[in-house]
């Protein structure tokens, strides 16, 4: 038990040997993962022990834990803490016991306001250990934390998961002066989107005036792994079938830790959303997350919603955008909703069997079949080598057809003329737009041209003069838009016969 004299006891961390983890572990843990703390809500020397040896030792900044600048957590502060206690149990088999302090009894993390003369120091706090500070967690008086409410999304948030962090022996990843053989993260993962125990986000420095449009709410992917490491993996954490639900209304920045079960990331909103399912895969959902100076945003949305290694979350549906989405090497149901959503495969085509069912379509991994997705309301698929659209049934088809129509059959296969129709059709232009956009292509020179060219088009034949007649008065009488009968052409069954349309909708239509 953790008096003002004494700290639990602590157990050496030994290396993980793998650089990501390493990086982030200081020499000691907890020993017992049931871990408690208290809001000392007095800085009475009966509650901070004055011995030498034992004690405080010589106070920090203008005093730790005697100045009178100490103050005690707000009850609103002592939530968001607790609620940031929580995002570490989450995710690691760690529990948190609270405690009312008594001259005999304190928590091993302690947190209160005291004071650093530096106000860019926002809290500071000590690493597992003999002493009587270890676990504690100083919040700076002068510095932001003491004029901000402390919510998730916010700099205070993720400022408490931070110290939280090296309260349980967690250290910063990046060079450290006084322990210059510490083992460091590369540089492009020495940042915020991927540990909260970071100093820069993405590639800015965190220094006054940076930081997040949405601070990460949760323990990232690398302080996942680490904390795991130290106390194991809290594997009752969202062991059922979740959902996980977003829209475009809010912002997030976190990062999925899920012990089991079938789980679906749902998504809804009108802005586009990017959806990576694979372990450690990163999405971009809801509203975007930016790195911004002095308020401002800098460069390209983060992503903003990772999930941890070893969590598989098998489904996802996605909103009313123009959707991205990458499953993982488990059986997955990919549903994009409406827009023209895309699922991206990361590997050659050959290696996969596209099937149609009623409702869209199943790809089968040749080497796996276990890795069988589903694909509903997808209308592009892209392999590393190749691009298939699936809207035989909506853009895609009516490319293919018109493309049958007015310039033969054999232009379907033409994957350039397709790319060129699907980029108009998803645009926006209508079935009839598109149809007059094809024939001012072919260039024809007169109605009777144009109506020589697509009879022979569906028929094989050149027309004569009373089969054509009829329809090249009603392109000259302006009854039938030039792009109404391209359709008209394009829709008949001769023209799907010729181009095996129930064919293509079944294996999909080449693009570039
Ligand atoms: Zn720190």
């Amino acid at each position: 038990m953790p008096t003002p004299f004494v700290s639990s006891s602590v157990t050496d961390i030994h290396p993980a040997n793998v650089n990501t983890i390493d990086a982030l572990l200081s020499d000691l843990r907890w020993t017992n993962p049931a871990i408690s703390y208290s809001f000392p809500t007095s800085n009475s020397p009966l509650f901070w022990s004055t011995q030498p040896g034992s004690g405080y030792g010589s106070p920090f900044g203008d005093g730790e834990p005697w100045s009178s600048a100490t103050t005690a957590l707000t009850t609103n502060d002592q939530i968001n803490f607790e609620r940031a206690l929580q995002q570490w149990a989450n995710v690691a088999n760690l529990s948190f016991i609270k405690v009312t302090e008594t001259s005999n009894e304190v928590g091993d993390i302690r947190a209160m306001y005291s004071v650093d003369p530096d106000e860019f120091t926002l809290a500071w706090s000590y690493l597992p250990g003999f002493s009587a500070q270890a676990g504690d967690i100083w919040i700076n008086t002068l510095g932001l934390l003491n004029f901000q409410e402390w919510d998730p999304g916010s700099i205070s948030f993720e400022t408490l998961l931070h110290e939280i962090g090296h309260a349980l022996g967690l250290k910063h990843p990046f060079f450290n002066s006084d322990d210059p053989a510490a083992i460091t993260l590369p540089p492009n993962l020495d940042n915020t989107i991927h540990t909260i125990m970071s100093y820069t986000y993405a590639d800015l420095a965190g220094n006054e005036g940076n930081e997040f449009s949405f601070h990460p709410t949760t323990p990232m992917l690398l302080d996942i792994a680490a904390i795991q490491y130290v106390y194991g993996a809290n594997n009752n954490f969202h062991a059922g079938n979740e959902a996980y639900n977003y829209d475009d209304t809010h912002a997030y920045h976190e990062t999925l830790w899920d012990a089991g079960g079938t789980d679906t990331l749902q998504y809804t909103g009108t802005a586009s959303a990017s959806v990576d399912l694979k372990p450690a895969g990163a999405s971009f959902i809801g509203q975007p997350v930016y790195v911004q100076s002095n308020g401002v945003n800098v460069g390209s949305p983060v992503p903003n919603v990772w999930i941890a290694n070893g969590v598989t979350i098998e489904n996802a549906t996605t909103g009313q955008g123009d959707d991205f989405m990458i499953g993982n090497d488990n059986s997955n149901m990919l549903d994009g909703g409406s827009g023209i959503d895309t699922v991206r495969v990361q590997s050659q085509r050959e290696h996969y069997a596209l099937s149609k069912i009623p409702n869209g379509y199943t790809i089968t991994a040749n080497t796996n079949q276990g890795n069988q997705d589903t694909l509903t309301n997808i209308e592009r698929l892209q392999f590393d080598d190749i691009k298939l659209a699936l809207d035989l049934d909506g853009h895609a088809g009516q490319v293919a057809k018109l493309l049958g129509a007015v310039f033969g059959t054999a232009t379907v296969a033409n994957q350039e003329y397709v790319g060129i129709g699907l980029t108009e059709a998803d645009k926006g232009l209508s079935y009839e737009q598109l149809g007059e956009l094809a024939i001012n292509a072919a260039g024809f020179t007169s109605h009777d041209d144009m109506v020589t060219q697509l009879w022979h088009n569906l028929f094989g034949a050149v027309p004569s003069k009373a089969e054509k007649s009829p329809y090249v008065k009603l392109l000259d009488s302006g009854e039938i838009s030039t792009g109404a009968l391209a359709v008209l052409a394009a829709d008949s069954h001769f023209n799907t016969d010729n181009i095996h349309l129930t064919g293509l909708m079944q294996t999909g239509i080449a693009f570039v």
